[in-house]
């Protein structure tokens, strides 16, 4: 049988090819994929287990390996889906989200010294890279009842030095993209949507993540869809920069060209400004074929949670101290990633800390995850200083502090959904009665 052969070199079946590791994998190691997929213990599971290697080791027999194991025709398949789901042509497979955002900052030549608004609330993924080669991070203002960006606040923060904008769709509840995308074309400004929670979000007719000049998601295990654990897909409408977006991913290699007495090309990717240098985010065939199947079951998913984020509001909406998830209308659709859910202080009797104490002593894991960025210790140890910029955000404060958490929305049965309602019900109720 005429070997795999190493993807560099394409010998094809020499007398000594350059043969692809990915011919190593045999019986033994695709069992103890499987132990891991799928795991158990005890007798019947051992017995079950004999049975698919005996049948394997059949397979084994009549079959040959995959070859390649990285940036192959898995990887290609994930891109395709993907592009035909959001409706664009960009679409590049990457090792996660922040990968993706890396690309996008790097386009914009960001330096030390430049300004790149983000969200008072998210996670510290999004304003990693800035962070870390000395950018300067404005901080925006949310709006109180999504707690995404509020453009409104974006206008007030925006300088001379502002090069980049970086909505950030919470919970995958779309930002509202055009006065962001106003402001950015009048006064040249890049836009980078961190869509990790919104793939398949639709912002007045458009997927998100097609609508700025780039975006990521994340297919961390987290997510709503995974690539086994790890991976992102990054996306732009800038105009021509789809294969260099490609090459940004893997080193620069250029392969449809190649210098004297050489098999490819290097070359440096064109940024804004000046040209950049790329590094490495390449994903694997599995992590591809992973989330090709994902993809396909995307819509599914989002039905379902979002059948259980209508559920809670039904049970939630009577009480006025309680504010439910936004379920969006024709224009807006998020993915329900999370179930956002808001008190108000005054008609509860007492503030988020409170409720959510009395959620966890019902058993209700509520995770306030997405918090002000400048508390974190990283922020102060780059020069920033959270009380002063506290003071320019006080929607996020205030919600931060007193009205919001998360809930789950996915993997709960009709009981567990019953069971969360009647706690958060009788939390409410508990201290209206002032308990
Ligand atoms: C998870 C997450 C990211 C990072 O995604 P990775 O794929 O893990 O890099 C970025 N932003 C937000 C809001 C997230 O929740």
């Amino acid at each position: 049988m005429a070997k795999a052969t190493d993807f560099r070199y394409n010998t094809g079946a020499t007398r000594v090819p350059w043969a692809a590791v990915g011919e190593n994998y045999n019986v033994n190691d695709l069992m103890e994929i499987i132990r891991f997929l799928m795991q158990g213990e005890g007798k019947e599971y051992e017995d079950a287990i004999a049975a698919v290697k005996e049948q394997v080791a059949k397979l084994d027999a009549v079959s040959t390996p995959p070859g390649k194991l990285s940036l192959g025709s898995k990887v290609e398949g994930a891109e395709e889906a993907s592009n035909a789901y959001l409706g664009t042509d960009s679409s590049t497979f990457v090792t996660n989200a922040t990968a993706g955002f890396e690309i996008a900052y790097k386009y914009a030549n960001l330096k030390p010294g430049d300004e790149v608004i983000v969200p008072a609330i998210t996670f510290i993924a999004t304003m990693a890279y800035p962070l870390s080669i000395g950018a300067k991070l404005v901080f925006a203002d949310v709006d109180p009842v999504t707690i995404n960006m509020d453009p409104a606040d974006v206008a007030r923060k925006i300088t001379p030095k502002t090069k980049m904008i970086v909505p950030v769709h919470i919970g995958g509840y779309p930002v509202d993209m055009d006065p962001i995308m106003e402001l950015a074309r009048k006064h040249n400004i890049l836009v980078l949507e961190d869509a990790a929670h919104a793939f398949g979000a639709m912002y007045k007719g458009k997927k998100i993540g097609t609508i700025g000049d780039f975006a990521a998601f994340s297919f961390h295990e987290v997510k709503n869809i995974t690539s086994f654990g790890e991976g992102g897909i990054a996306t732009t409408t800038v105009p021509g920069f789809k294969d260099h977006m490609k090459r940004a991913r893997f080193v620069g290699m250029d392969f449809s060209h190649k210098i004297k007495d050489w098999l490819y090309d290097v070359s440096a990717i064109p940024g804004k400004e000046e040209p950049f240098v790329a590094v490495n985010y390449s994903t694997t065939e599995i992590q591809g074929l992973g989330l090709s199947l994902q993809i396909a079951r995307n819509e599914e998913i989002i039905a379902q949670r979002r059948q259980a984020a209508e559920y809670l509001n039904s049970r939630l909406a009577g009480n006025p101290a309680l504010i439910c998830q936004d379920l969006g209308n024709e224009d807006i659709k998020p993915t329900f990633h999370l179930y956002l859910l808001q008190i108000d202080p005054e008609k509860a009797g007492g503030d988020v800390q409170t409720f959510k104490k009395k959620l966890e002593a019902k058993g209700v894991t509520n995770i306030p995850h997405f918090g002000p960025l400048y508390r974190f210790r990283v922020t102060e140890q780059m020069g920033y200083n959270a009380d002063e910029i506290a003071k320019t955000c006080p929607v996020c404060e205030e919600v931060f502090y007193k009205r919001f958490t998360h809930l789950p929305l996915y993997g709960l049965s009709q009981d567990q959904l019953e069971y969360m309602a009647d706690a958060i019900l009788e939390s409410i109720a508990e201290m209206q009665a002032g308990k």
